[in-house]
């Protein structure tokens, strides 16, 4: 084998390592998503248990709910409770970068169409995928899927190509029909992330954010703008939680570093109409012949 193939070998091992840790984590974690339970401590539970399995978390442990799509992450100190809520769990997992990404939903609301239709949705784009099929083609799978349960898909969010140390690289995998696309190659790396509403099947983002990612290192010249600046480098672009860091000056800090373009926030994405969200997702490798599921 030339070097080349051996290092495309070990990234793909890279990959399924962390496939198997999130596997895992993602199992336990759901145990744990019941009504009356810490939200909080469901966070901490993935985030620590990832790493104890060898793993780096590759962003914050996403619990959203409802009308949540996305992008929602305990507070230090969160005190809320699970009720019958429509639960997303999204997990992301690394080994030196390489990411892992899968989402369940755990309905406690009794609205298990909903969930069914994500999940059947990102069933039909996985039995597609393989070489030569356009992102298009798997986009109008999950459109027809969601649509058969007379629900609509979120159409402004999509999943997304994985490269090392980039949770959303290009190109994204459209949740609608679209024209064309992008052609698939064996060797890609994708997360596919349906997700289903009751709703318009679009969202926005909500006033609050708790995750954040550094995009540009400039320099800053406030003491405790650069100890929280020290503090991010450490994720290597991965987004965090402002949980994660220590400042008595945190909220300031985050203001200054967001306002100079050194940090980006993710606000919490709300469905438009309030209406309910399921979420499926996972991380695939294209193959000769279609796909190998590596959060599966
Ligand atoms: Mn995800
Ligand atoms: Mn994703």
């Amino acid at each position: 084998m030339t070097d080349n193939v051996n290092n495309k070998q070990e990234i793909l091992e890279k990959y399924r390592e962390a496939g198997k840790i999130l596997k895992v984590v993602r199992d336990e974690a759901v145990e744990m998503v019941r009504v009356g339970n810490s939200l909080l401590k469901v966070a901490e539970f993935v985030e620590n248990r990832t790493t104890e399995l060898g793993g780096g978390p590759a962003f914050p442990c996403n619990i959203s709910r409802n009308e949540e799509a996305a992008h929602a992450t305990p507070t230090a100190g969160d005190t809320d409770i699970f009720g019958k809520d429509m639960v997303k769990l999204d997990l992301g997992v690394h080994i030196d970068g390489y990411i892992a990404d899968s989402a369940v939903t755990v309905d406690l609301s009794r609205n298990s169409d909903i969930l069914k239709a994500a999940e059947e949705a990102l069933s039909a784009a996985i039995n597609l995928a393989r070489p030569g099929i356009t992102t298009g083609k798997i986009g109008a799978a999950i459109d027809d899927s969601i649509r058969s349960y007379g629900l609509s898909p979120i159409i402004n969010l999509t999943g997304h190509g994985l490269s090392q140390y980039e949770a959303h690289d290009e190109p994204s995998v459209p949740n609608k029909r679209v024209d064309g696309g992008v052609i698939l190659r064996e060797g890609d790396v994708f997360a596919i992330e349906p997700f289903a509403t009751d709703g318009a099947g679009v969202i926005h983002d909500g006033s609050w954010a708790e995750i954040y990612s550094l995009i540009r290192k400039k320099p800053v010249r406030m003491p405790a703008v650069r100890n929280i600046l020290k503090q991010v480098e450490e994720y290597r672009g991965l987004p965090f939680a402002k949980r994660w860091l220590e400042s008595d000056k945190l909220e300031f800090s985050l203001i200054q570093l967001a306002k100079a373009g050194i940090l980006q926030s993710y606000p919490v994405l709300l469905e438009i109409e309030g209406g309910l969200v399921a979420q499926a997702e996972h991380t695939i490798v294209i193959t000769q012949n279609g796909c190998e599921i590596i959060t599966k």
